[in-house]
């Protein structure tokens, strides 16, 4: 008979030093466990940014500015309409262009457009003054450290 066997008596209590509270947990550690547990991340996100302040780099570094390509806006075709109107078609590389929607500016040929790995397009200079202050597209949000589709590397690269 083994009876005692697993037991092992009524001593197996461990008073295990909780070494780690005495350590505490920082803001940071709470946010960063929100971030795994839930999908909105957004939010949690934009605290842990403000949390950690200047350290979070919310613009654009020059070296990602000037990875940005950077293409001539073509003129498609003109026609001058019925009533005296010219209507003209604009591209870049291609891709259709209308109006920059930081500067609400119609494009025009032979000005200098920029275009984000979302394909969106905007005037040169709209987007490089725009992107020392933030890192996102004004029009989509999203970062432009986000990588290019194929479709626009096969375009302009
Ligand atoms: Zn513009
Ligand atoms: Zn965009």
């Amino acid at each position: 008979m083994h009876t005692e066997e697993d037991g092992g008596g009524q001593g197996t209590i461990r008073a295990s030093p909780r070494r780690e509270a005495s350590l505490g947990f920082t803001d940071l550690d709470v946010l960063a466990s929100r971030l795994e547990q839930d999908g909105d991340h957004y939010e949690a996100l934009a605290a842990l940014g403000e949390f950690l302040g200047p350290a979070v780099e919310t613009r654009a570094t020059a070296e990602e500015i000037a990875e940005l390509p950077v293409a001539k806006v073509e003129l498609v075709s003109r026609r001058r309409t019925k009533d005296g109107k010219i209507k003209q078609k604009l591209s870049v590389t291609g891709l259709r262009v209308d109006r920059c929607t930081i500067c609400q500016m119609q494009f025009r040929p032979d000005q200098m457009a920029c275009i984000f790995p979302c394909l969106h397009i905007f005037h040169d200079s709209c987007a490089s003054r725009l992107l020392k202050t933030v890192r996102t597209c004004p029009h989509c949000r999203r970062d432009i450290a986000e990588p290019s589709s194929p479709r626009i590397l096969e375009g302009v690269v």
